[in-house]
């Protein structure tokens, strides 16, 4: 596949997610906190970036029964695709008024706010059938969403207001969570330990949840009733340098559209930044920063081409980007041909290519890389044992 282009397209190189890997990494996940903790998946940003619509169908298969989104609107979009089994969970809570599409959808806000807990509780004091629960978030030391751990516990003394309100899980979030010997992991911990004790008392059949991805790699306490893995799922190994047991997601290739061999020495990109010498092969290779390859490739970028290991020369174009394919054997045949018919591709994401890999090198986010890679021009392939198929993912 990465040798032949076997498909030709009118996009910029396959993007090929493997829903098999999603679901074997639910799977390890699973069992890497026991059977009495929830996994659930958090899919928001178009399940980073991947397709909300094809990944959430899979997870439930496999078992998953709670789903998370960032907004309303992408939780109404994926929804329909959900079984109504399933609970959906929006993290930005309720737009000023729109407590009524929660009930529409079966949707569950987390409420990060005093003052929005209290519209909540209104909400559904106002009629039996505003009968939805909600999530409430605090703050442990992230001080991003949440009310203050002190408001929560003035809330659980007061009792009336979180009555009405309904609240069927606690939870708060790691700030520190891919870093296992930050001292912030255990101070959060500790505060979550604390408040959640009083919360307890009040609603005994809540749910407590702590972990994102990282937070399933530091130990048990921090499981709590439900974890809440986004990452992990899509192939980004939580932590730095681990042997970790999650699988890639997500391989990228890039059509090759002309090879130039190289005669005497020119500068090669935009800023003149690079040069080849007589002797050299370059690929210029469909796909660019506006495909989310800055991120990738931006620093001591490499592709492997037949097998053997290219790197990037020069700056990274909006559109395309220049390899040194010099090394790929009998490289030279293939000059003679025409640029519709070069069969060649780069694959510029792949097993060794990794996600973490690349991210490490490039001091980037894997996050960022991935939801990058969204955007790009590319058609996408989904690998399932349930079918192969081309789509574009909502
Ligand atoms: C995005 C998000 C997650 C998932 O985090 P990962 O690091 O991708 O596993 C979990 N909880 C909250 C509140 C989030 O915003």
């Amino acid at each position: 596949m990465p040798f032949l282009k076997h498909i030709m397209s009118l996009t910029m190189g396959m993007l090929t997610v493997s829903l098999d890997a999603i679901v074997a990494n639910w799977r390890t996940l699973q069992s890497q906190v026991g059977k009495s903790v929830a996994v659930s998946a958090v899919i928001k940003a178009n399940a980073y970036g991947l397709g909300a619509l094809r990944v959430a169908p899979i997870l439930y298969d496999a078992g998953c029964r709670h789903f998370f989104f960032a907004t309303l609107a992408e939780a109404i979009a994926a929804r329909p695709s959900i079984p109504l089994q399933a609970r959906c969970y929006v993290f930005h809570g309720v737009p000023k008024n729109e407590e009524a599409l929660f009930a529409e959808h079966y949707l569950i806000p987390v409420l990060s706010s005093v003052a929005a807990i209290e519209q909540w509780a209104n909400w559904r004091n106002k009629s039996a059938e505003n009968a939805l629960p909600c999530v409430i978030k605090f703050d442990t030391g992230m001080t991003r969403l949440g009310v203050s751990a002190s408001e929560l516990e003035s809330l659980c003394r007061e009792g009336s207001c979180l009555v009405k309100a309904n609240p069927v899980m606690l939870m708060s979030h790691l700030a520190c969570s891919d870093e296992a010997q930050h001292p912030q992991n255990a101070v959060q911990l500790k505060v979550f330990q604390k408040v959640s004790n009083v919360f307890r008392e009040l609603f005994p059949n809540a749910k407590l949840s702590l972990a994102n991805s990282g937070g399933i790699f530091l130990g048990r306490e921090y499981h709590q009733n439900l974890v809440r893995p986004g990452a992990a799922l899509y192939g980004l190994h939580p932590t730095v340098n681990m042997n970790s047991p999650i699988r890639a997601v997500v391989s990228l290739a890039l059509e090759v559209i002309q090879l130039r061999a190289i005669s005497q020495s020119v500068s090669v990109g935009y800023g003149a930044t690079a040069q080849a010498n007589a002797g050299q092969v370059l690929a210029v290779a469909s796909g660019g920063y506006a495909d989310g390859l800055h991120r990738l490739l931006s620093v001591k970028g490499e592709g492997v081409c037949c097998g053997v290991r290219v790197p990037v020369v020069g700056r990274i174009s909006m559109d395309a980007t220049t390899f040194d394919v010099t090394s790929v054997p009998n490289i030279k045949d293939y000059l003679h041909q025409s640029v519709v018919e070069l069969p060649l591709m780069i694959e510029v994401v792949n097993d060794a290519l990794n996600l973490s890999f690349i991210s490490n090198r490039n001091g980037n986010l894997g996050y960022e890389v991935l939801t990058s890679l969204a955007s790009g021009r590319y058609e996408r392939r989904y690998i399932s044992s349930s079918g192969e198929g081309n789509g574009s993912a909502e």
